[in-house]
């Protein structure tokens, strides 16, 4: 009786040749943001961060901005651990209009606060084209939220500011359309964007959203801008933030964006998601040892 392994002919492996995609050839709609157009790494540098090198970049603090305390707390723990770049919202997008909103202006007052304290840049949500002025005078990376991942009229805004943005994928979008988002604002005159996976919307219900990782190897084929992970609203739980977090980082990722809290049980958003100082702090020994099998510096 043949067996399905006795019928595999006996041939010489051969090296696999890269079999370019119909949609490889074909020259994207995202001219600027091509990696055809564009070969050579776009690198983004902000303070002590690189996105795009081989470094690995950690953005790491809480959802939202709640106090003095909270803040600069937070700040000089993921600091200590490692982290480059703080995040804190004082904007924020929130599902119900009578949760907690962010405390706006005084939320951007404390961000550069805790700047000054902690040395690290920051970077904060702008939720209006209305405020981009306001939040470019103080945020040193102007986040775009997944709700606004397709306002291109705010996007082309976002093009004439001369500061990185941090463009979030949509819950719906393709990443072709995740691209031509990002091309709105390299189409209005602003280089500096970093795309940031942060998972999508599926059948899937066991986590707050489903964290596409694929999106990763293929965005850096397809553009030369960095790409990063937001593990934490991916899956919405503080449990499952770490194994995505160094999945990222295996997977290729420039950095990834990670909520943290000095208290998450206090927290007036997100603390379901939100690593505590001494979990964040494991995460990054973690990364580092697999960073450096890797080559990726932290
Ligand atoms: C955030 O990072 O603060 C946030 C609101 O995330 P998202 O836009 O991905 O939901
Ligand atoms: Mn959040």
């Amino acid at each position: 009786m043949n067996s399905a392994c006795e019928l595999i002919p006996d041939v010489p492996a051969t090296p696999r040749q890269p079999v370019p995609t119909p949609e490889a050839k074909r020259a994207p709609e995202y001219k600027l943001g091509s990696r055809q157009a564009h070969p050579s790494a776009t690198i983004i540098r902000v303070g002590h961060a690189v996105f795009g090198g081989s470094q690995f970049s950690v953005i790491a603090g809480p959802c939202s901005v709640e106090s003095e305390f909270q803040l600069v707390s937070t700040a000089e723990a993921v600091k200590d651990a490692g982290a480059v770049v703080l995040r804190g919202g004082a904007f924020k997008p929130r599902s119900s209009p009578y949760s907690f909103q962010g405390l706006e202006e005084e939320g951007l007052r404390l961000l550069r606060k805790a700047r000054r304290i902690s040395g690290l840049p920051i970077v904060t949500e702008v939720m209006d084209s209305s405020d981009i002025p306001l939040v470019a005078e103080y945020a040193d990376i102007l986040q775009v939220g997944t709700r606004n991942s397709q306002n291109y009229s705010m996007l082309r805004k976002l093009g004439k500011v001369d500061k990185p943005v941090l463009l979030k994928r949509g819950l719906m979008t393709t990443l072709d359309e995740f691209l031509l988002s990002a091309e709105y604002i390299l189409a209005s005159g602003n280089e500096k964007v970093i795309l940031c996976e942060r998972g999508i919307r599926t059948f899937e219900t066991a986590t707050r959203n489903t964290l596409d990782l694929s999106a990763v190897p293929v965005l850096k084929e397809r553009t030369h801008l960095p790409v990063i992970v937001d593990p934490s609203h991916a899956v919405g739980h503080w449990r499952y933030v770490s194994p995505l977090a160094k999945a990222a980082l295996v997977v290729g990722a420039d950095g990834i964006m990670v909520e943290v809290h000095n208290n998450p049980a206090e927290a007036l958003c997100d603390g379901a998601q939100s690593l505590d100082p001494s979990l964040f702090l494991q995460l990054m020994n973690e990364l580092r040892t697999i960073g450096g099998i890797l080559g990726r510096s932290m």
